[in-house]
């Protein structure tokens, strides 16, 4: 049984791990020169910079991907405490360390709103309530069928999930600062804060329950531990090997086109963005055109714009992740999700990682990143050749004024990911970071499902597939999908 991977983001990975943990044959397709997907590393003068993702949640999903191969992750990888998960800063001073000690945190939302400590308790209890029903019981429950969801319906209705993130946490917390502060993580995910169903608020009882880590050496050392265990298993990676076309008989997938040459395998999954895999590797197929037609419709999370850079200098008191909240909140989410132009204020996650693992940058000297959420290029058709490096000029200056003086006179090195590189290094659909928008009616069933509708043998996972973008999400797609297609094998054999 030999199985075609197509992509090596987190979610390409953990599939393939598991198919070849559980004896099928698998071949793993990355266009890109290194593994990892949106977690791509980049290094320079002595600077190493992981490209995405950085706040590792949940480690128990990661785990379980080793042990299905009898594997311990800890030693492949070490995950590291992050104390605070994250440092909020406002325009107006307020400032925020969000940690995982109650008392703590009561103390800091005491000290803005006393009447919101109550408040916050019954927050965190709706989150674990979301938690328990929203991730433990349907995070990795493949959704193929309308009828899966109208099982899911009843606590859907009962968890309020048509409500907003910022809708459920404003009913239990007044202060607004307090309610950026539980409403953004959202936008971890591509979603609007205002328009995410409330299931996503399950984001908090999820990092407080396990906290927050990072790998040492970064998010790149544990994609590096997932393609070593890989490659024990006896899985094939292909990296500069993009894929042309999935090819098919009839309604069966037979193999994938690559280079101009045919493979054939048993079965292909795609971890590439789903209009790419429709449109473009299936767009021979009617199949593959019908579902491109329909996804078009869909909306599209926003896009990022990403600054990596070094500086020669370290910043005692820095926190490895910052969150700058601009002047504006529900205006600024309103035209990053659907203004045609680039706002002119911003919000900024900053990451730090040298805080954590020093060797990260030589010494003396500080890695960073710097994101500001912007516009896709469905919404804003932004010439991002000119509008680029003049945004990071705005961007790095303000980060001077508010938090890191003499950045610009010692920089070392500065790289920018802007919504274009999105589409053309990633093939991601407007540029978009996190695929289709996790609102409510394009959520587990009605997003686009782990096994095609019509093809049997093609399978999804990733970000674009249930239950959505995030590490824990993709990775929980990656367990969906291969119990679909154990299931599936199972029930061949049976016949
Ligand atoms: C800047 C940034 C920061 C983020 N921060 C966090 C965070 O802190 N925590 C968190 O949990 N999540 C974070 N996320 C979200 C998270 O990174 C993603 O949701 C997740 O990594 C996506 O994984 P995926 O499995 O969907 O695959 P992707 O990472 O999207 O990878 C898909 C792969 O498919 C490949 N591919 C595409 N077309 C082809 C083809 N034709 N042939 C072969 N290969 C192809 C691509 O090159 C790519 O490698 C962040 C995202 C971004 C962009």
């Amino acid at each position: 049984m030999k199985a075609a991977v197509i992509g090596s983001g987190f979610g390409g990975l953990a599939l393939a791990l598991r198919l070849q943990a559980n004896g099928i044959q698998t071949t793993l397709f990355e266009a890109r020169d290194k593994p990892g997907g949106r977690a791509y590393v980049y290094e320079d003068k002595g600077y190493v910079f992981d490209a995405g993702p950085t706040v590792i949640t949940d480690p128990s999903c990661i785990e379980e991907v080793f042990a299905e191969a009898g594997r311990k992750l800890s030693d492949y990888v070490e995950l590291m405490p992050v104390s605070p998960f994250y440092r909020l800063l406002w325009q107006d001073g307020t400032s925020f360390d969000y940690v995982n000690d109650q008392a703590a945190l009561e103390r800091q939302i005491a000290a803005l709103n006393p009447a919101d400590v109550a408040g916050y308790r019954e927050f965190l209890r709706y989150s674990e309530e979301l938690f328990e029903e929203g991730y433990v019981k349907l995070g990795s429950v493949p959704f193929l069928s309308f009828q899966a969801m109208m099982r899911a319906a009843p606590q859907l209705v009962k968890l309020k999930s048509w409500r907003s993130v910022y809708g459920m946490v404003s009913r239990f917390i007044k202060d607004e600062h307090l309610r950026q502060a539980f409403s953004f993580h959202a936008l971890l995910v591509g979603g609007n804060p205002f328009h995410a169903s409330s299931i996503y608020a399950l984001i908090h009882a999820l990092e407080r329950k396990w906290g927050v880590f990072f790998p040492r050496g970064g998010t790149g050392a544990l994609v590096a531990g997932m393609v070593r265990l890989f490659d024990e298993l006896g899985g094939v990676v292909r990296l500069s090997c993009p894929i042309e076309k999935i090819t098919t008989i009839g309604d069966r997938a037979t193999g994938v086109i690559a280079d101009g040459i045919e493979e054939s395998f048993d079965l292909v999954a795609t971890n590439a963005d789903v209009m790419h895999s429709y449109g473009k590797l299936l767009g021979h197929h009617k199949r593959g055109r019908a579902e491109h037609r329909r996804l078009s419709d869909k909306r599209f999370s926003m896009s990022l714009f990403v600054i990596y850079f070094g500086v020669r200098k370290t910043y005692p008191g820095l926190q490895h992740h910052t969150i700058l909240f601009g002047p504006r909140y529900r205006e600024l989410i309103a035209e990053i999700f659907a203004g045609e132009a680039l706002p002119d204020d911003f919000s900024l996650y900053l990451h730090a990682p040298t805080v954590t693992d020093p060797a990260l940058a030589p010494d003396g000297c500080t890695a960073f990143y710097v994101l500001s959420p912007v516009p896709h290029l469905g919404s804003a058709p932004l010439d991002w050749s000119v509008e680029g490096p003049r945004y990071r000029d705005r961007i790095l200056g303000a980060l001077e004024t508010q938090l890191l003086p003499g950045l610009r006179e010692n920089l070392e090195t500065c790289r920018i990911f802007t919504p274009d590189d999105f589409q053309s290094q990633l093939n991601s659909h407007l540029g978009s970071a996190f695929s289709l928008e996790p609102i409510l009616t394009q959520s587990a069933w009605f997003r686009p499902h782990n096994r095609d509708d019509v093809i049997p043998n093609l399978y999804f996972v990733g970000a674009g597939t249930h239950p959505g973008a995030g590490l824990p999400g993709v990775i929980g797609s990656a367990k969906a999908t291969a119990g679909v297609i154990l299931a599936d094998l199972a029930a061949r054999r049976a016949a």
